[in-house]
């Protein structure tokens, strides 16, 4: 793991990430590095949809200049973001042989990006689109962006550790079933890089305890893309979770859902085994009085 902190905080547009990320820098004490996207636009570029390889390629080398000459930062925004939306414009243009541009880049990247940063934060889609004057108005677009985001971050997690994603949706799930932000502290502990400090951070941001914002966990799907899910990846043997079978089960499409079905079905199995003593209960108290007369 990288030594320095080195944090990137990345994700689709309006999903939190520069609010998140101003709140943090100076709570962690180092520099932030703003979004490039803005000085671009500032310079006369048009963005994402309107955006061209050169635009792209712009931002890549403004991005890593940034990153390369602070040897501390926290970032809105990181070469995996500028990488999603260079792929949509790749994908949906015309080639050009100014594309070459654009491929030195991604050999940059290639050769750099496991290093780059020492923790991943990583925002989803949670929020209506906030018109910033900056990104359009189009849920799919950035839903698009997400997905692009998930796959890379996928790619990034079989290469590098970043166990922050699996602590984010860990931190969410246990808040989402009614743990406090104590309890998952407590759980963390146990961890052998446990910082209490930097735990004690996160877990009071996703619960929404200092940002106002209670995390959810993610579903199921991006579970399985980040390797997090231990029930549809047959090789990796998972303790007790899901051993019913309810993971195979089309219908389950989120965590939460899994433990509210396990909850109603151990309710339902402890209220039918009540139903079923009672009538020896009552059996039994009706021999008692008698009990009490013998002489
Ligand atoms: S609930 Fe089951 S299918 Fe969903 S992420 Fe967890 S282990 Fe995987």
């Amino acid at each position: 793991m990288n030594p320095k902190k080195r944090i990137a905080i990345v994700g689709s547009f309006s999903t939190g990430k520069t609010t998140l990320a101003e709140a943090a820098a100076p709570k962690l004490g180092l520099p932030l590095l703003p979004e490039v996207a803005r000085e671009i636009v500032d310079l006369g570029f048009k963005l994402d949809k309107d955006a061209t390889v050169e635009v792209e390629t712009l931002i890549f080398l403004r991005q890593y200049h940034n990153e390369m000459t602070h040897p501390e930062f926290v970032g809105d925004r990181s070469l995996v973001d500028v990488m999603a939306y260079a792929s949509w414009v790749l994908e949906n243009q015309d080639r050009r042989k100014e594309f070459a541009l654009w491929e030195t880049c991604l050999g940059i990247a290639k050769h750099h990006l496991r290093s780059q940063y020492s923790h991943v934060f990583y925002l989803p889609v949670e929020f209506e689109i906030v018109p910033d004057g900056l990104r359009p108005m189009d849920p799919d677009f950035q839903a698009d962006i997400d997905r692009r985001m998930v796959h890379l971050l996928g790619d990034l997690e079989k290469g590098v550790n970043v166990p922050h994603l699996g602590r984010f949706a860990a931190t969410a799930y246990l808040a989402s079933i009614g743990m406090s932000p104590d309890e998952i502290m407590a759980l963390f502990a146990k961890a052998k890089d446990f910082r209490a400090d930097l735990t004690r951070y996160q877990v009071e941001h996703i619960t929404g305890k200092t940002s106002g914002t209670k995390y959810t966990p993610p579903n199921c799907a991006t579970m399985l893309t980040y390797g997090l899910c231990c029930q549809r990846v047959k090789e990796v043997e998972c303790r007790d979770h899901g051993r019913d079978g309810r993971c195979q089960e089309a219908w389950l499409k989120h965590p939460l859902s899994y433990y509210r079905s396990k909850i109603r079905a151990e309710k339902k199995k402890s209220d039918s085994k009540t139903r079923s003593r009672a009538p020896a209960e009552n059996a039994q108290k009706s021999v008692e009085p008698d009990e009490s007369r013998e002489p």
